[in-house]
């Protein structure tokens, strides 16, 4: 069967450009970068080349990029570096209801171990007020939290507008910026961010490897102690093949980032228009301040996960919100948060799009997913009902 994959914000295929770079990295190139001799020196200016490029990417220095296990650790340590390293100057985080789990878990840990977090509402396209930040701040704030796109609904956040409030508040600012590093232009200065994070199976990189952007000066401690690698922010010995996997990867995006937003943003904005010419479509987040490649639709009596399994039988690949809460009872806290009901957030499906889809794959998909929608809704007896 002829597989199409719309669920890149799940993940990404690793490219064979990043596999091939990687691969003297498993047994030519073995050496420990804190070793002293020649095998170590190899790996330790591999990856300093690295840090240095990816630090160009978004307009750091290449000592201000800590490379850790992932999105997930990455974000575990910005907060719980921040929180623990802060103690002293306040207890009090501000965070949205629509971060990641990786991000509002952490969060939850610290309130059972005395901290205050505030959870910002958002309005019905996924955005948080930045007129609320400043409400929330308190003498005790240490911490702001607001991720740079949603991963369920694709809102891109004003992060530049928090980035100003945080600073002139003195209070530190995470973003985490999984679903738009390399995807679309960032720079940690005008952003006035001072901690962000990434995840290389996001962007046709590996999976294992990420980083953590830290600003110069920021007061962090480390989640994981035990050598000195990582500026002593990230003990344990480096993951070289897959650091040099995600730098050839950052190195492909920075060439190719103008050319797949246009690309990307056109073949979405053909299959939304599709998609909202059936009866009972609404899309869920921004109209155009959203990622280029995710599309987040609502569909009227419709199960979400019986439309990705009878989608899966056709070859297509579609995730119902978050891969992460596929598993989990319960309707998307996202969706929640935009306020769509129970029913309208068990009815949603999120379609996002990579930069190997074609148009001839959305034309297939609208005419598969006409189909299934008819043929589910026609076994509902709600539906009948209702009209
Ligand atoms: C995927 C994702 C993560 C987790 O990254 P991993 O590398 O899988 O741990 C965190 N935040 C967001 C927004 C994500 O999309």
């Amino acid at each position: 069967m002829n597989r199409i994959y719309f669920d890149h914000a799940a993940t990404t295929p690793t490219r064979p450009e990043v596999i091939e770079a990687m691969h003297p990295f498993w047994g030519q190139y073995f050496g420990n970068p804190s070793s002293l001799h020649h095998f170590g020196k190899e790996t330790l200016i591999a990856i300093k080349e690295i840090r240095e490029k990816i630090a160009h990417l978004i307009g750091a220095k290449g000592d201000e990029i800590v490379f850790v296990s992932g999105g997930t650790e990455s974000d575990n340590l910005a907060i719980f570096g921040v929180a623990y390293a802060n103690r002293d100057r306040g207890n009090h985080i501000i965070t949205s209801q629509i971060e990641h789990h990786a991000v509002l878990e952490p969060c939850r840990f610290l309130e059972r171990e005395g901290w205050r977090v505030t959870y910002l509402p958002v309005d019905s396209y996924g955005m948080v007020n930045p007129e609320a930040v400043v409400d929330a701040i308190t003498p005790e704030t240490i911490l702001i939290s607001i991720m740079h796109a949603n991963n369920e609904i694709g809102t891109i956040q004003p992060l530049k507008e928090i980035g100003t409030i945080a600073r002139g508040r003195n209070v530190y600012f995470h973003t985490d910026a999984v679903q738009t590093f390399s995807h679309i232009p960032i720079n940690v200065d005008e952003l006035n961010v001072d901690l962000l994070s990434f995840s290389g199976h996001k962007f046709y990189g590996p999976k294992g490897i990420g980083g953590l952007y830290v600003r110069k000066g920021t007061r962090i401690s480390p989640h994981i102690h035990g050598g000195y690698q990582e500026f002593k922010l990230r003990a344990g010995t480096e993951n070289i093949p897959g650091i040099v996997g995600i730098g050839k990867a950052v190195q492909l995006a920075m060439l190719e980032m103008d050319a797949q937003t246009t690309y990307l943003t056109n073949l979405r904005e053909k299959l939304i228009k599709g998609l909202l010419q059936i009866e009972g479509v609404r899309l869920n987040g921004h109209p155009d301040k959203r990622l280029p490649n995710n599309i987040n639709i609502t569909v009227d009596f419709v199960d979400g996960e019986t439309m990705a399994i009878n989608l899966d039988f056709k070859g297509i690949a579609v995730s119902m919100g978050s891969s992460c809460t596929t598993s989990m009872k319960g309707p998307s806290h996202v969706l929640s948060a935009i306020g769509r009901s129970y029913e309208d957030a068990r009815s949603s499906i999120r379609i996002t799009l990579g930069k190997d889809n074609t148009d001839k794959e959305t034309d297939y998909f609208l005419e598969v997913f006409g189909d299934v929608v008819t043929n589910l809704r026609s076994m509902s007896h709600i539906y009948q009902e209702k009209r």
